[in-house]
């Protein structure tokens, strides 16, 4: 038994995964998938084809918690007419545990992060009666987190730490995540090789704060794993998110500039450009340290491509905070954003503050954060125009063959057409042409293909 798991026979049961969320949820996924599989079930393209449905949910926030209820509306009909066995996991798992199977009594297992591995042990002994795995696993347990099935053969993620001890007033993270927790980076760079092997050419390290990284068995920090990883041959392109910018200090800048493998591009999540909302937030910088941040950032490396979250309507937000925000992005020009109208979520401080934001006013905060986001960021796009940049290419057009997608070092969508397969490979792609969304291009060039299989998944 290579994975350490005990082997509970699922042979023949076929299911499907619905992800919502965030990157580590994709990952998390790719977990569970793997769990399934090693223990025989097979994967399947839709729910109407499956015999269990694991539904992977994101608790950040209302609207992502609303999204997991209407899907269940959907997979009950599909209970009723063909007997589905359903699974919650993820964040929303964690934060309502049984009371989930209260408010939805035809759910029949709910699953937190931690318990992935026991899934199939879960479910051998008791297909179809309700079951709640919330337990939290104190440590890092790397025997639970094996085997994986990846979506990607091109790009990987690596989770390298889980949790957050922060305690954002808005955030939920802390509740359904748990404290902190680090993977050894031992294990990391035993991931980061057999990835290499696989002929991966990206590794995206996550975590809810990869800055505050710490390896449990040397202490090594994660400015060290990143050295570490740029010595690893074979992957070129090394990203990781989040990072969070209290504790992105100078020498995180230094040694991103050190290796051109680690990608002039960072996920730097601001939330708000006024000093007494980032206060409330209890986010532990204010405006002035933000932008001397990327100040530092833009010193070390001028052709960094910044992008970050914003939230509008945070409790007792003025327009003259929010206007604050507005100018943050005029003066940081970001090259993407994720906005947020705020939403109060259970057991955060926050939602003891009074909502008192009307929905109308956040509505037209986020409209605006997101019409002058679309202003600036066509601009940044048209001064690709003419540009030939280097793009990993991840994806083809459904209906050409010669268009493929993929993503610049800056993370940029890039459109583009190739005289030959591009998948998993870098080209040089002339750019013809923007949008406020993506860039598109032809490919001058494409690199060679990296030795070993793109196939071999590890
Ligand atoms: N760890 C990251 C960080 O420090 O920012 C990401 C946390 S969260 C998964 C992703 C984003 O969701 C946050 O950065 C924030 O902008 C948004 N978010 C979190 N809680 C929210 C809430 N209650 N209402 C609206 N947006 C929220
Ligand atoms: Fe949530 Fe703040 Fe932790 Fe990010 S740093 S996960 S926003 S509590």
């Amino acid at each position: 038994m290579e994975h350490g798991l005990p082997l509970t026979d699922l042979t023949g049961l076929v299911y499907y995964i619905e992800t919502f969320g965030c990157q580590m949820n994709e990952n998390d996924s790719e977990r569970i998938a793997g769990v399934l599989d090693a223990a025989g079930a097979r994967r399947a393209g839709s729910p109407e084809e499956s015999r269990l449905v694991v539904v992977n949910t994101c608790a950040v926030r209302e609207k992502s918690e609303e999204k997991l209820y209407s899907y269940l509306g959907r997979l009950r009909a599909l209970k009723k007419s063909r007997g589905l066995v359903i699974a919650v996991a993820g964040c929303v798992a964690q934060l309502q545990r049984d009371g989930l199977l209260k408010r939805r009594p035809f759910v029949d297992l709910v699953v937190g992060p931690d318990n992935y591995h026991r899934l199939p042990e879960a479910l051998a002994s008791s297909l179809g009666s309700a079951r709640v795995l919330t337990a939290w696993s104190r440590g890092w347990d790397e025997e639970a987190r094996r085997p994986m099935i990846r979506q990607s053969s091109v790009s990987a993620y690596v989770t390298i730490m889980e949790g957050c001890d922060n305690f954002c007033a808005y955030c939920v993270v802390p509740f359904t995540r748990g404290r902190e927790k680090f993977r050894p980076l031992r294990a990391v760079l035993e991931e980061v090789e057999a990835l290499a092997r696989a002929g991966y050419r990206e590794v995206q390290f996550l975590g809810q704060n990869v800055n505050v990284y710490r390896d449990p068995e040397t202490g090594a920090r994660f400015p060290d794993l990143l050295v570490r990883t740029v010595a690893v041959p074979g992957p070129e392109w090394i990203r990781f998110i989040t990072s969070h910018p209290r504790t992105f200090g100078p020498e995180m800048a230094r040694t991103m500039a050190l290796s051109p493998k680690i990608c002039r591009q960072l996920h730097l999540p601001l939330q708000a450009g006024s000093t007494s909302v980032l206060e409330r937030m209890q986010r532990g910088y204010s405006r002035r340290e933000y932008l001397e941040t990327v100040r530092v950032l833009r010193a070390a490396m001028p052709d960094i491509h910044l992008s970050t979250d914003i939230i509008v309507g945070f409790p007792g937000e003025t327009e003259e905070e929010f206007e604050e925000t507005l100018s943050a992005l005029n003066e940081i020009r970001f090259s993407n954003i994720f906005s947020f109208r705020f939403s109060p979520r259970p057991r955060t401080a926050a939602a003891r503050l009074p909502d008192d934001v009307p929905l109308e006013v956040k509505r037209r905060r986020l409209a605006e954060v997101q019409a002058l986001q679309k202003t600036i960021q066509t601009e940044i796009h048209q001064t690709f125009v003419g540009r030939t940049v280097r793009v990993l290419g991840t994806g083809h057009s459904r209906k050409d063959a010669a268009v493929f997608s993929g993503r610049s070092e800056g993370y940029q969508v890039v459109n583009f057409r190739a005289p030959e397969d591009a998948l998993g490979r870098f080209a040089q792609v002339r750019i013809t042409g923007y949008g406020p969304y993506s860039l598109r291009g032809d490919a001058l060039e494409l690199e060679a293909a990296p030795p070993g299989s793109v196939d071999s998944r590890p």
